[in-house]
């Protein structure tokens, strides 16, 4: 018998995360020039990294034969600062999957349960298998989360809900309201995942202040992460908010230096330069603008995204994503996500959408 064959069965029947396919594999594969192709898969920030975290970044270099500081201290009380929170509500992950991840290890065991929303983030079932919990995935309402329905789902053994607002890979948004309406419903002893990995895109009029709700619901653990709008996806951190306790379990269980000392001093950074982070949100604005547009004119379907992402539907999802990458075009297939017929874009700079709709546009007259 193989030693594979003795891992258990719920880490034997995981399936595997399909990410973005990297530019170097495509260009391997297609024997192009890595500088003509265009990302557009996996969400990241078309501006790259603020100045200001690059410097911070390049400056810890010279240190990286040390330890980071595994307690993250100036991270903690510059995030402490801006959230008007303290340190010991803090979780610094390597990047926010792990804070995911951290979270199911200190909640979740076989013979508990997690539920999350159909066409969610895969990490959650990720996570929740690896750990040896059952999943109970919630249909979909108009491809957002149902919270009526999930809060329905919740059974004594669920110990756990994952929410994404804004989901991926839909893009759809909860109204704050309804978080609140859900998170006042559900028994405080369901520990609630709120996951914010997009919340630096939400236009004025969208925003809610899940932090602040932390006060009346000790079960609510609010994630965010410097991937996305922070323009740090590669460097790897992200953040949770908690209570005190739920914090102190989640930091048992972590890896004591699971965030290098240069995406800490990266992040922190990023974290000061809001003129960074405006000019980021307001050039996805602009590229959801031209790339919806373009949707429109060539007939297609989306689901409006408050995130820096859009998912369209194409039909032959399977057989437009191949003309793409063969233009060069990197953009993310679903399928996994239970949706065969749609692709997911990420918003990119104005000649990358242009490139995208232009192969797009040739593809569909085809
Ligand atoms: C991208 C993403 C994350 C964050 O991933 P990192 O590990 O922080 O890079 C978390 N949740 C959702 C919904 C995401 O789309």
């Amino acid at each position: 018998m193989s030693v594979a064959s003795l891992a258990p069965e719920y880490i034997r029947s995981i399936m595997p995360y399909q990410p973005g396919k990297p530019i170097s594999e495509l260009a391997r594969e297609m024997g192009i020039a890595e500088a003509s192709i265009v990302k557009l898969a996996s969400n990241e920030n078309p501006l790259g990294m603020s100045a200001r975290a690059r410097e911070a970044a390049v400056a810890t270099l010279s240190d990286t034969a040390r330890y980071p500081d595994g307690g993250a201290f100036a991270l903690k009380a510059a995030i402490a600062r801006k959230f008007d929170v303290r340190s010991e509500q803090i979780v610094i992950g390597n990047g926010s999957n792990d804070i995911l991840e951290l979270a199911a290890g200190a909640f979740l065991a076989p013979g508990r349960s997690a539920v999350f929303s159909q066409h969610a983030f895969a990490v959650y079932p990720l996570a929740s298998n690896a750990v040896g919990a059952t999943c109970i995935e919630v249909p979909a309402k108009d491809f957002g989360h149902d919270l009526e329905a999930m809060a329905a789902a919740i059974r004594p053994d669920t110990r756990v809900v994952f929410i994404a607002n804004p989901n991926n890979p839909t893009g759809t948004l909860l109204a704050g309201a309804e978080i609140e309406f859900f998170l006042e419903r559900v028994s405080s002893d369901v520990l609630v995942v709120l996951d914010e990995a997009y919340t630096e895109y939400l236009a004025p009029g969208q925003r809610y202040d899940a932090i602040g709700w932390l006060k009346r619901f000790p079960n609510l653990l609010v994630s965010r992460t410097f991937s996305k709008a922070y323009g740090l996806a590669g460097l790897r951190v992200g953040y949770c908010i908690a209570h005190p306790e739920v914090a102190d379990l989640m930091n048992r269980v972590r890896q004591p230096f699971n965030v290098s000392s240069i995406a800490l001093a990266a992040a922190e950074a990023a974290l000061a330069d809001d003129e960074f982070l405006a000019q980021s949100a307001e050039i996805n604005r602009r590229g959801m603008v031209q790339i919806t547009a373009a949707f429109a004119d060539l007939g297609l379907t989306w689901i409006p995204s408050a995130g820096n992402f859009v998912t369209f539907r194409v039909g032959d999802a399977a057989g437009v994503n191949q003309a793409l990458l063969r233009q060069g075009v990197i953009v993310r297939p679903i399928a996994g996500y239970g949706m065969p017929e749609w692709l997911r874009v990420s918003i990119g700079l104005p000649e990358e959408n242009a490139r995208f709709i232009e192969a797009l546009r040739q593809i569909l007259a085809n």
